[in-house]
């Protein structure tokens, strides 16, 4: 059933508290929205503690951003939700927050894009790094326009993260899924060199998602520039119909023209792969 707006209210309250007990906002940052009828989204109001608002401290504004009620005004990031929203019509909230790992690496330059744990690859597929846009800016809903229609999920380069979803539950719980990734690619990494899912194990894990009725996720097919490809080598993984490389150096912009020298990824045995899809398929089908 639909909620109305004072759920919508609440909801947003919530979300907030439970981002900034997590650690993941402080003080005034972050946001939070919830696509309301008639054209209007509810949002969190600019400069206020997101871990002490209110839910008559929410703003209303158009979809062009300007306030409809409310004591405050918007966040200046509001532009990155509406672009959302406009970009795609199916999703109802967006969460937008500074999660330590995600902006750890990407201040590192490393990229969370690559497939490395099997859960992603069904509920998000790839987890794209928008490049770096100056906060505040029309350069903020641009940075992202490339991956909104493809992505649930974004990381921010050296700002945070972007999640969207059809509840602003399901947008806060892909925050907190790209923030676990991101802790236990931090913590892989303390012991030694992390190697992507195959093509032909991510190809299984897409038919495994397909006959659970699960919505197709992309996969990026190059994977972005970063340091994530064992002890700085160079990567290839070979597949049907192109070839994705990896490079240990460069920004997510230099992608187009890596100098690869290849190396064949070793694989995860087949047989440790069918327990974990096992795993995954058993949980995806009791929830
Ligand atoms: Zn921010």
């Amino acid at each position: 059933m639909l909620k109305n707006e004072d759920e919508h209210r609440k909801d947003i309250v919530e979300i907030c508290r439970r981002t900034y007990k997590q650690g993941w906002i402080a003080a005034s940052d972050g946001n939070v929205s919830v696509r309301l009828p008639r054209n209007r989204v509810l949002t969190t109001p600019t400069k206020l503690h997101k871990g002490f608002i209110t839910e008559r401290d929410l703003v209303i504004i158009d979809m062009d951003g300007k306030p409809i009620s409310g004591k405050y005004g918007p966040s200046s990031e509001i532009m990155m939700h509406l672009e959302c929203y406009k970009m795609r019509p199916e999703i109802e909230a967006v969460v937008h927050a500074h999660p330590t790992y995600c902006v750890a690496f990407s201040l590192a330059g490393v990229t969370l894009a690559k497939c490395m744990l099997p859960e992603v690859v069904f509920s998000l597929g790839s987890i794209p790094t928008a490049s770096y846009s100056t906060p505040t800016t029309e350069e903020v809903p641009q940075s992202i326009q490339e991956y909104v229609k493809d992505f649930d999920a974004i990381i921010l380069e050296r700002h945070g993260s972007l999640t969207i979803g059809k509840t602003v539950f399901d947008a806060y719980n892909l925050l907190e899924r790209i923030e676990h990734v991101a802790q236990i690619t931090h913590a892989a990494r303390q012991l030694g060199d992390l190697n992507p899912l195959s093509q032909e194990q991510i190809g299984k894990l897409k038919k495994v998602g397909e006959n659970l009725g699960l919505p197709p996720r992309k996969i990026l097919q190059r994977c972005q520039s970063c340091k994530a490809c064992p002890s700085g080598k160079l990567a290839s993984l070979q597949q049907s119909d192109s070839t994705s490389t990896c490079s240990s150096q460069g920004s997510p912009k230099s992608e187009a023209s890596p100098q690869p020298t290849p190396t064949t990824i070793p694989n995860p045995s087949d047989q440790l792969m069918n327990i974990i899809v096992e795993e995954i398929v058993k949980e995806l089908t009791n929830s």
